[in-house]
This record gives C-alpha cells, sequence and structure tokens, in this order.
C-alpha cells in the first residue's frame, strides 16, 4: 500500500519509511511533486496536522499522514506548544528560541515539560490520529550538541542528560516522535489486511 507522507523534511520522511518498512511504501512530498509550502495555521497540533494531511488528501485523492510536535512547558500554561517552532518570532532560530524559553523561565521552580507529537491519517477517506508523549524537564541551560530544536534543554524523565546529549539511537528509543509512529505501525499491523 501506498502512503505519502505530508512533509517536506527529507530525514524525516527516511526515518519513518524505514520504521513502516514491509507494511507500507512511504512516499515524500517531492516524489509526488508537491514543492508548495503548506501554512500551519491551525491552533493545536491536530488541527495543524489535519490541515496538512487534508490538503495532500484533497491535492491526490491517496492516503496520505502529517505530523505536528510541540513542547508544552506547565509553567508558562503549555506554551510554547503548538508555536513550538517560530516561539521566537517568524524568522528566529532554533537557538533564539531556546534563549527565549530559558529567559521567561528564569526563576521558575517548576521545570516541568513534556512533547507531544499528533500524527493524523487520511486513510480511505477516514481521519485516524496517533500521539506520542514525552515528560521531562527544562534544564537551568543548554547542554549537548546533538538532536536539533530544544533538545538542548529537555531532560525526559528518568534521565540525567538532555536529549542533545543522547545519540540518535537513544533518543529514538524513547522519544515522541517515535511513540506516536509506533502507535501508527500496529494500526497498519492490526488493519492493513482488514
Ligand atoms: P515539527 O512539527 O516536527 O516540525 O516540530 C515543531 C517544532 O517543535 C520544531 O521546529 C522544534 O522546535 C520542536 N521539536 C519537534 N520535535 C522536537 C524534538 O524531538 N526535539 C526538540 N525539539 C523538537
Amino acid at each position: 500500500m501506498k502512503v505519502i507522507f505530508a512533509s517536506h523534511n527529507k530525514n524525516k520522511t527516511r526515518e519513518i519509511a524505514s520504521l513502516l518498512h514491509g507494511l507500507i511504501q512511504v512516499y515524500s512530498l517531492e516524489d509526488i511533486g508537491f514543492f508548495e509550502e503548506i501554512m500551519e495555521t491551525g491552533s493545536t497540533l491536530e488541527k495543524n496536522a489535519l490541515i496538512k494531511a487534508q490538503t495532500i488528501y484533497k491535492h491526490t485523492g491517496m492516503n496520505c499522514f502529517a505530523d505536528d510536535t510541540g513542547l508544552m512547558v506547565d509553567a508558562l500554561n503549555g506554551q510554547p506548544g503548538v508555536h513550538s517552532a517560530r516561539y521566537a518570532g517568524e524568522q528566529k532560530s532554533s537557538a533564539d528560541n531556546l534563549i527565549k524559553l530559558l529567559e521567561k523561565l528564569k526563576g521558575k521552580e517548576n521545570r516541568k515539560a513534556y512533547f507531544k507529537t499528533i500524527i493524523c491519517l487520511i486513510l480511505k477517506g477516514k481521519v485516524h490520529y496517533f500521539e506520542g508523549i514525552l515528560p521531562g524537564k527544562i534544564t537551568q541551560e543548554m547542554s549537548g550538541k546533538e538532536g536539533f530544536g530544544y533538545d538542548p534543554i529537555f531532560i525526559p524523565a528518568g534521565f540525567s542528560k538532555t536529549l542533545a546529549e543522547m545519540t540518535l539511537e537513544e533518543k529514538n528509543a524513547i522519544s515522541h516522535r517515535a511513540i506516536a509512529f509506533k502507535a501508527m505501525r500496529n494500526f497498519f499491523i492490526e488493519n492493513i489486511n482488514s
């Protein structure tokens, strides 16, 4: 079965294609010649994932899925959340986002936070959602060089190092994204022949 991943991120597509290998064939937006940017205008991760998946479904009529991730910080009432990618502004970098977050948390005792990934799958015209959550806490300063985004300031619960101090394998064994994609993988295993 062919399924399109509504993302322009090649690394993510490769990673996810390997996770779903043997079950479905994952096609990227480049594979189908779709180069436009899909605007993420939703107020929640669910809405943004749905917007991306629906855009591709309407364009191709093919089975497809999209994901959206955010970092929810307790002391900031769940911010940056759906705005995680552009927390410090439209033109700002990941480093700017981290600096802004550490600044906002200065002096705050409650450092609890969690990453959440939502996947929206449109299969035979029906919408399905999958979720992955990674609880943890925000550090006082950046540490580590691996990963991306907020990894240098996030320590997963039960660990004593940041995601940026972990190898890709270590991170993939526990990450919010891996949990969500494993849930979708199980769904395909259970439903592919039914
Ligand atoms: P996306 O929906 O996967 O593009 O993620 C949105 C934003 O959340 C990214 O631009 C990052 O700032 C942040 N983010 C998503 N996943 C991770 C992660 O695994 N580690 C750190 N930051 C992440």
